[in-house]
């Protein structure tokens, strides 16, 4: 049966959306040409589009939607606040009964003495955030020449003037000036694609090194903190070899330095613990947090902060927050998602069960032709397309023409898989059934075999 909610015919709407919408990382002239994809409906993992098509969501919305659509619940509580007291600040010495609830749990969640909150809009204002805060908190400590933070190459961590700069992609570097002063980058742990003759594990050792040598390099007295994504999310879903975090802790705790994991993507469930920095064993002294907070239900992330920052940064009156820090509605429905994500054992279920059977259906793509590897951690997988899995080798064409095509296919048949260059990414919503992820893998594979064939008649299956 085709239900279509009652909205304007979907040439209508992109004709309209192309008129007055600019969107985020899209080219504008392209989109004009093809016409947006009209979503208008999602229940569970899956999402319906303006004409009455189904797609299961292989990426829960932007890494966010960890409970799943369509949850009553939220909505309700965002109801609920809404009429109760729809919003104020948490500025100049006031608070409201879901700031402090919230703050409350996210201590309770979070490991050892990750007790305190400051809450912003969204993961890129947190990052902002956490720059000024731990440079304030060095300054506080009359350190205010210890101001630099090292970050990665191809890491992803906000696109605002202060994350973009953290993030390591350079293509958004190219525009508007990035990055501000006094942040640098090192190489990222990426074997597939840059680990030449290395084994994974001298690559894993060689690449967390790089730290080590950056902060000799600049001298440990200009060094604030070093940022990472426990698994990098939107620079391919890039798995550290194993060697790589047992050394970047072992310098973390050497040097005099703050270690802040960026939590947006691995936080709340997605790698089987409630932070990726469980699962990876890693010890942050700030967890940026966002995305699977509210599930994607509310515009809402934070930095959950150690007693020790928290008590430096308490001296003084730090100059810092937004409007809508502590929101009451997006708290209210933040709480709710966690109450969801902890009472119906959806985090207990990825590590005692979703996560295997990912790993194993998964797994099997990678016997697929056009497949170099197929790895996973928690909920969250990617595959590398390429000509010759034996020596890990690029396209001869563009880089990400494999995976564009590949992408395409997926939206044909049912299903969104993205596409970071050549590498496919998934990162479904937590509580997606074995039923369904059969159908994802089975789709993907469907998919592969069209992109596979669509390669070869265009002549593009060459190695570089
Ligand atoms: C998405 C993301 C951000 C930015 O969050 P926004 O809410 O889009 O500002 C930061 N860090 C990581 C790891 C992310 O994946």
């Amino acid at each position: 049966m085709n239900m279509i909610a009652n909205h304007p015919p979907t040439a209508e709407l992109q004709a309209l959306d192309a008129a007055h919408h600019l969107h985020p990382f899209t080219h504008g002239g392209e989109l004009k040409q093809k016409g947006a994809r009209v979503i208008t409906r999602a229940k569970g993992v899956t999402l319906t589009d303006s004409d009455g098509n189904d797609y299961l969501d292989g990426m829960a919305g932007l890494w966010c939607v960890n409970i799943g659509y369509g949850r009553d619940e939220l909505a309700e509580a965002a109801s609920r606040q809404m009429r109760e007291l729809p919003y104020y600040n948490t500025f100049f010495q006031t608070t409201h009964v879901p700031a402090i609830a919230l703050a409350n749990k996210l201590a309770e969640l979070a490991p050892r003495d990750l007790n305190h909150v400051f809450f912003a809009g969204s993961g890129s204002e947190a990052n902002d955030t956490n720059i000024r805060m731990v440079r304030t908190y060095w300054a506080e400590k009359g350190k205010p020449e210890k101001n630099v933070i090292i970050s990665r190459k191809n890491a992803y961590h906000g696109s605002s003037m202060g994350s973009g700069s953290l993030g390591g992609m350079s293509f958004m570097h190219e525009q508007g000036g990035l990055p501000i002063p006094d942040i640098c980058h090192i190489d990222q742990p990426h074997w597939w694609k840059e680990g030449g003759d290395m084994s994974p594990e001298e690559f894993g050792l060689e690449r967390a090194r790089q730290l080590e040598q950056k902060i000799e390099e600049l001298g440990e007295d200009r060094v604030a903190a070093f940022i990472a994504e426990p698994v990098q999310g939107a620079g391919g879903v890039v798995i550290a070899p194993s060697t790589y975090w047992p050394e970047i802790q072992r310098i973390c705790d050497k040097y005099e330095i703050l270690l802040i994991a960026d939590e947006v993507i691995c936080g709340f469930g997605r790698t089987g613990s409630w932070f990726g920095s469980e699962t990876l064993n890693i010890r942050p002294h700030i967890m940026t947090i966002a995305k699977g907070l509210s599930s994607g239900y509310a515009p809402i992330g934070g930095s959950i902060v150690c007693d020790e920052v928290a008590e430096v940064i308490n001296n003084c009156e730090f100059a810092h927050g937004y409007t809508y820090s502590g929101h009451p509605m997006a708290c209210a429905v933040a709480l709710e998602n966690l109450r969801i994500l902890e009472e119906e054992g959806i985090v207990d279920r990825v590590a005692s069960h979703s996560a295997a059977y990912l790993a194993d259906k998964w797994k099997g793509l990678a016997d697929h032709p056009l497949v170099g590897e197929a790895t996973t951690i928690g909920m969250m997988g990617s595959i590398v397309l390429t000509p010759d899995a034996s020596s890990r080798a690029a396209f001869a064409g563009d880089e990400g023409d494999a995976g564009l095509i590949t992408r395409e296919h997926c939206f044909q048949n049912g299903l969104i898989m993205r596409h970071v260059g050549d590498r496919m990414i998934i990162s479904p919503p937590l509580i997606i059934t074995d039923a369904e992820m059969d159908t994802l893998v089975e789709r993907a594979w469907k998919a592969l075999d069209l992109a596979h064939k669509q390669l070869k008649d265009e002549g593009k299956l060459k190695a570089a």
